[in-house]
């Protein structure tokens, strides 16, 4: 459902501008824009081919390639900054329009957590997957609760965690880093398989996953302490200790590892001993702190609970 703030709110803010992150997006942009070379150049004669075998003008030709070379990078960009993205996430994960009376308890949590932080941005649109587990997860502008979720009385907490990515850049961030690959993105088979590796720009991410890894991270930490300024720290807490803790697995070599959320126990942790200053509950800019000078790595997982499902994290 389509929510009633103005368009011109989901267009990144000053604010939302950090170094760290805009300096792992620019090295990952800038290796990807090597993809678009290999794109554009496999893209030519094949175009060039094709139009010649149909006795077309070739006149269009470049124009295609370079579309087909360096669109996604644009795309990617302009993803970034606009409100953009989230219908195919949507689509691909199943999700449907949420019932008349989860969009009242939808409601009232947005009501409760907007009295603590009466700027909050909502999401751009938010739809409900048919799961009996408790998960969410954010990509571009858009919110995933699950049924089991919005059952569960443990809306608030999630939601307000949720929300920490969405009013900050991870929603928009996410979506633009999964742009910046194409298909394929699984590795294709002999003897495709390296060439679909550099076209797709799966290179260029197999390179940057670790650095985006811990910037993730960190980003989970940061959407925990939003949600604890919007009251709901130990809420979440206990959310995580009987819902999440029991997925945790050990992670051989976890600073090096792609995996994109940090122990459970740990967040648990900093909820506890991180009660919010009284002055931090006031409405204002988000004082988030800023993400660590560092190149960016993680798959288009972005900011999602717990794990993250198909595209969120
Ligand atoms: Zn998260």
């Amino acid at each position: 459902m389509t929510t009633t703030s103005p368009t011109s709110r989901y267009v990144i803010s000053a604010e939302e501008i950090r170094p760290g992150w805009t300096l792992l997006y620019a090295c990952t942009f800038a290796l990807q824009a090597l993809s678009g070379v290999v794109r554009w150049f496999l893209a030519y004669p094949a175009l060039w081919l094709v139009f010649t075998i149909l006795g077309k003008s070739t006149w269009p030709v470049n124009s295609l390639a370079l579309l087909i070379g360096f669109g996604p990078l644009a795309l990617s960009f302009a993803t970034l900054v606009l409100p953009l993205g989230g219908w195919l996430w949507r689509q691909q994960t199943g999700g449907r329009m949420p019932s008349e009376r989860e969009r009242l308890i939808y409601e009232d949590a947005m009501a409760l957590l907007t009295q603590a932080e009466t700027d909050l941005r909502p999401p751009r649109q938010w739809f409900v997957i048919d799961e009996p587990s408790l998960n969410a997860a954010a990509y571009a502008g858009f919110l995933m609760l699950t049924r089991g979720l919005i059952e569960s009385g443990f809306l608030e907490p999630v939601l307000a965690h949720e929300l920490g990515h969405l009013n900050t850049s991870d929603g928009r961030l996410t979506a633009a880093v999964h742009r910046l690959t194409t298909p394929p993105r699984k590795p294709l088979r002999f003897p495709l398989r390296t060439l679909g590796f550099l076209a797709s720009g799966e290179v260029a991410m197999r390179v940057m996953r670790t650095p985006w890894a811990a910037y993730w991270r960190t980003r989970e930490f940061a959407a925990d302490q939003y949600a604890a300024r919007l009251g709901q720290g130990e809420a979440l807490a206990r959310f995580l200790d009987t819902n999440a803790l029991e997925h945790d697995l050990p992670i051989p070599f976890a600073w090096l590892s792609p995996h994109a959320h940090p122990s459970t126990e740990h967040r648990i942790d900093r909820l506890y001993t991180q009660e919010p200053a009284p002055d931090a509950l006031a409405p204002g800019p988000e004082p988030v702190k800023p993400a660590p000078a560092g190149p960016p790595s993680a798959g288009p997982a972005g900011p999602a609970l717990t794990e993250p499902g198909p595209s969120a994290g």
